[in-house]
């Protein structure tokens, strides 16, 4: 497969970029602080071929449970950094990367430069021999970039990479990977195509984000990793699928199933992703899931709404209030999950929370409102 002549970043035991085989890793989804889960599923996805697997750590006691976590698995570990990226030196002498959000880096400590931010990330990575990916989403891009370019939402998750790209360099630091997730493929090949022709040194992560229940989760993640690694772009992946706990490895095999296919040159989707159509986005969960009744709410939202599929409409179904309320923005009806209650918003309105039980017949009225009112164009 031809690859982009990126630098080497190891994490672990394996390494990234530089013509390294493309790395197929996951995440769990299980409470990290519920150990014994954790390591089984940290576990299947080691067994399925992931050569990384992350966690989510948002409290200290996220951090001593995965000091645990560390001894019980021999899987090369990340953590992912969104509440509070100052956990990064409890987590560190327990994991080989630390991903962080620069939308979120942005939001915590306003008063601190961000660059100060970026500093203490790299120093901790240096005291204890981590990689660091810079991890931008389109949900959550820092608000002075989504300033700076209004109406053009990948040049702004391109620049906000860019950007944290310089704050390493000019610390020096070389061990970083970048990622620029969207949940639409189109954005996601148009993110990485610009990032890795401005910076073709750096080893991308590519992943479409809340890309949802299979098979049309697969199907989007792999319209856009076709389109990348078949340019040379990538050096690791990530398929984002709404699987039930049991399920999560496969996500791997997903992943390792397009790999092989793309070397192969057996390219099976078409280059255009539908846009005329129903599109549901849904998060892959992780242990940020308050509720686990959310993987079997996204599934009913899927079956109830199959009426409406001729309709070009998006609904999103997040797991969590930490992305939840964010990611949700874009899309013309989101679903937020909390521990008891639903939440509800049309774009970025609130529509209310509702029980488990009561959110498909709210979603439904809702949904009938905009097609009734001609938001989703007519039935295609
Ligand atoms: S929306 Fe929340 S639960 Fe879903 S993957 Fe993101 S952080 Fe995890």
């Amino acid at each position: 497969m031809k690859r982009n002549p990126t630098r080497s970043v190891r994490v672990g035991s394996v390494s990234l970029g530089s013509g390294h085989p493309v790395a197929v890793q996951s995440m769990c989804a299980t409470r990290t602080q519920d150990v014994d889960a954790t390591v089984e599923q940290a576990e299947a996805i080691r067994r399925a071929g992931g050569a990384l697997v992350r966690l989510a750590v948002d409290s200290p006691k996220d951090a001593l449970a995965l000091k645990e976590v560390r001894r019980q698995t021999s899987a090369n570990l990340v953590v992912d950094l969104q509440e509070s990226y100052r956990l990064a030196e409890a987590v560190a002498p327990h994991v080989d990367k630390v991903r962080y959000n620069p939308g979120h880096l942005w939001h915590h400590e306003k008063a601190k430069p961000v660059a100060e931010k970026v500093g203490f990330l790299v120093e901790v990575a240096r005291h204890h021999d981590l990689a660091i990916r810079i991890g931008v989403n389109c949900g959550s891009v820092d608000p002075e970039m989504k300033a700076r370019f209004p109406d053009d939402d990948v040049a702004a998750m391109v620049a906000s990479a860019l950007e944290h790209c310089r704050h390493m360099d000019e610390l020096g630091f070389e061990r970083y990977v970048v990622s620029l997730k969207d949940s639409h493929p189109r954005k996601v090949i148009e993110a990485n195509r610009r990032f890795a022709e401005a910076r073709p040194d750096v080893p991308l992560h590519l992943g479409v984000t809340e890309a949802g229940i299979p098979p049309e989760g697969v199907v989007k993640t792999r319209v856009a990793f076709e389109q990348l690694l078949s340019r040379g772009i990538g050096d690791t992946l990530r398929v984002s699928l709404t699987l039930p706990n049991p399920r999560k490895h496969e996500e791997v095999t997903v992943g390792l199933q397009i790999l092989a296919d793309v070397a192969a040159g057996r390219y099976r989707s078409v280059p255009v992703f539908d846009d005329d159509k129903l599109n549901i986005i849904s998060c892959p969960s992780c242990s940020r899931v308050e509720n686990e009744r959310f993987v079997e709410l996204a599934e009913k939202v899927k079956e109830m709404t199959a009426y409406a599929e001729r309709h070009a409409l998006t609904i999103a179904v997040m797991g969590c209030r930490v992305n939840g309320p964010g990611e949700t923005d874009d899309a013309d009806l989101g679903l937020w999950c909390g521990p008891t209650h639903v939440n509800l918003k049309k774009k970025t309105e609130s529509l209310g929370a509702y029980t488990y039980d009561e959110i498909l017949k709210r979603l439904k009225d809702e949904l009938d409102a905009l097609i009734e009112a001609g938001a989703a164009g007519p039935a295609r």
